[in-house]
């Protein structure tokens, strides 16, 4: 008997290996650019010959290698990235598994040349079939180029698999763009069989979103930049008018490395609901920073997938940032001091506001000052410029005559300064239509609200409202009502008391399935307790799963659902009143908690253009 294991020559084993990391041009273009970018270059120029099956070049102005370190590059599991176990749960560079050099030298034939700033000489190698054929010794700029040429020419089976020029060179320009599109402070350029397609100079994300996806978009962009504790996100999405009927232009990073996201997707599309023509898709670029300890990077070998301990943390969190972004550009018209010059000229209009607003819009990035510790939504309370903006702008332009600046409320006085009460002079002309919609002006826009909808809004928040305070006031009831559960529901309910303590539902049980409400939220008028009760309970179980939203989240939409005032409902002209001053009191007064739109305006232009002037 002879034995018959025997191990497999190492290029043989690379090439095996190889098949997982270089599936096509494409893959080692983006292993190339990644190590460039790793490298700290600056500058990255890509040279394909061939839709990259003849010639895949990279040539960076980065660290360079030593003698040695150029000689080991190509060895399988060599890599400067990791040492030790720990570093690999805080990866911070594109690559770490040292395998690409080793894969791309066993299906290529390989050029490294490669200089270090400290070295008089660079070095310059030679690989084909993980063989060294030559190495010497060369003058050369600082920065390293690897020319890898005739890719799979050792695996004819490989090479016969590789698609059509145009296909493969449509995967490099993806891969190309992903990176590129993520360091907008290195500068890119891409040349296709001599002929130069992208040259991306360094510049801020805005400008590199411009340059790759079209400077169609450049007005058309709307900031996202939110911050907590656990993430950063930020980027920017396109405006609901510049939404297209294919799904391109669609990038998220984590940590600045592209990932396919179908879930996060789901977050942006859900963030812009009715927002969007039908069959439309946003478009959006948008980077999550988050710990890398947080997330799991080596689920998938090319590493477009990522895994994140708490998924529906950053699912949240990704929808409320963008419909905060979104928020803040759809009450935009009405904020627009630069277009209202008309109106921001008028005398008694530019003392005191205007200045103010002025001031506020020089200063920057408005969003930014709505931001939150944890509730991207939320707008700061201890700023105290916004709410009073919000009022001043909404204000009825014959008003403007005698401007009324609403005292500052101490910044802990949360609960009174989000509900301003109506105030008798604060008088919006107001009309319902078909009982269902208050037909308003301000400035010179027509606002048309949705009842029901802006209702749902004003409560939604005001639970929110209510559950962030350490304490809250309830109303004792008369004659608490006593409810009987099956024990499903019974263990259900238990797990939403707290959340239903919190805005002030005082439920007991009381043993057999039975729960007692004692008392309900001072400030919200519930109709019928046990009905609401009975309601919720139903709503949580068979209400929209499709989501991935908090139970408390839940708990107060489906609240501010059942209580808010119905459509159809005649309203008099005092609780018409309400909704106006209540509504345009909310951190996101446009969107109702489900993702409607609560009112729509026309401006004065609008109306004068139906009217052909
Ligand atoms: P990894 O990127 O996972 O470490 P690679 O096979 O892509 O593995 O690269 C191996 C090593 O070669 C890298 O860790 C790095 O030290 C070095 N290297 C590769 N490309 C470059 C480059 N363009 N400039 C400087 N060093 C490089
Ligand atoms: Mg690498």
């Amino acid at each position: 008997m002879t034995d018959i294991i025997q191990l497999l020559p190492d290029n043989i084993a690379n090439q095996i290996a190889a098949g997982e990391v270089i599936q096509r041009p494409a893959s080692a273009v983006k292993e190339l650019l990644e190590n460039a970018v790793d490298a700290g270059a600056t500058e990255i120029q890509l040279f394909i010959q061939d839709a990259g099956k003849s010639l895949i070049q990279v040539i960076d102005n980065g660290k360079g290698m030593s003698e040695t370190d150029a000689r080991m590059c190509f060895e399988r599991h060599a890599t400067s990235k990791i040492k030790k176990i720990d570093d690999l749960f805080s990866i911070k560079t594109m690559g770490f598994r040292g395998e690409a050099l080793a894969s791309i030298a066993a299906v290529a034939q390989v050029i490294l040349k490669t200089k270090r700033a400290t070295d008089e000489l660079g070095t310059y190698i030679e690989i084909e079939n993980s063989v060294v054929q030559k190495q010497e010794p060369c003058s050369m700029k600082d920065g390293t180029s690897i020319s890898m040429k005739n890719l799979f020419f050792s695996v004819p089976a490989r090479r016969n698999f590789l698609k059509s020029n145009p296909s493969e060179l449509r995967h490099i320009v993806d891969e190309f763009i992903r990176v590129a599109m993520a360091y907008a402070n290195i500068q890119f350029t891409l040349s296709s069989n001599s002929t130069q397609v992208f040259y991306l100079e360094a510049g801020s994300l805005k400008q590199r979103v411009t340059q790759i996806l079209g400077t169609s978009y450049a007005s058309k962009l709307v900031a996202v930049n939110e911050q907590n504790d656990y993430f950063n996100i930020y980027g920017f999405v396109g405006k609901p008018e510049a939404a297209k009927k294919t799904r391109g232009d669609q990038y998220f990073f984590v940590n600045n490395r592209f990932i396919k996201s179908a879930y996060l997707n789901h977050a942006v599309t859900t963030a812009f609901h009715q927002l969007l023509p039908k069959d439309s898709f946003p478009m959006y670029t948008i980077f999550i920073e988050v710990d890398p300890t947080q997330i799991d990077i080596n689920v998938h070998p090319t590493k477009q997938e990522i895994k994140f301990d708490d998924e529906k943390v950053i699912y949240a969190f990704v929808l409320a940032a963008i419909r905060h972004a979104l928020a803040q550009f759809s009450i935009a018209p009405s904020l627009d001091f630069t277009l209202d010059t008309n109106i921001t000229q008028l005398d008694a209009v530019s003392k005191p506001i205007t200045e103010k607003a002025m001031q506020q819009r020089d200063s920057g990035n408005l969003y930014q000052t709505f931001t939150q510790k944890h509730q991207a939504h939320n707008i700061d309370r201890t700023d105290k410029s916004n709410l009073t903006n919000w009022q001043d702008f909404l204000t009825p332009a014959t008003e403007k005559l005698v401007p009324t600046q609403e005292p500052l409320l101490p910044a802990n006085n949360q609960q009174e300064h989000k509900f301003p009460p109506v105030k008798e002079q604060q008088y919006y002309p107001c009309l319902q239509v078909a009982n269902t919609y208050i037909v308003t002006s301000m400035q010179y826009d027509v606002v048309i609200i949705h009842q029901q909808l802006a209702h749902e809004r004003i409560l939604f928040e005001k639970f929110q409202a209510l559950a962030a305070q350490p304490q809250v006031a309830f109303q004792q009831i008369l004659f608490p009502a006593t409810i009987d559960l099956s024990s499903g529901d019974a263990v259900l309910l238990q797990s939403l008391l707290p959340d239903l303590q919190k805005i002030g539902f005082m439920i007991e049980a009381f043993g057999n399935n039975t729960f007692i409400v004692q008392g309900v939220p001072a400030s919200i008028t519930i109709s019928n307790e046990k009905h609401t009760i009975e309601l919720l309970l139903e709503q949580m179980k068979h209400g929209n799963t499709e989501m991935k939203i908090s139970a408390t989240e839940k708990i107060h939409r489906s609240l501010a659902r059942q209580q808010a005032v119905k459509a159809g409902t005649s309203l008099q002209h005092k609780e018409m009143q309400q909704i106006i001053t209540d509504l345009f009191s909310c951190n996101m007064p446009n969107i109702s908690p489900t993702g409607s739109p609560t009112y729509t305006t026309f401006s004065e232009n609008k109306l004068s253009e139906l009217f052909s002037r």
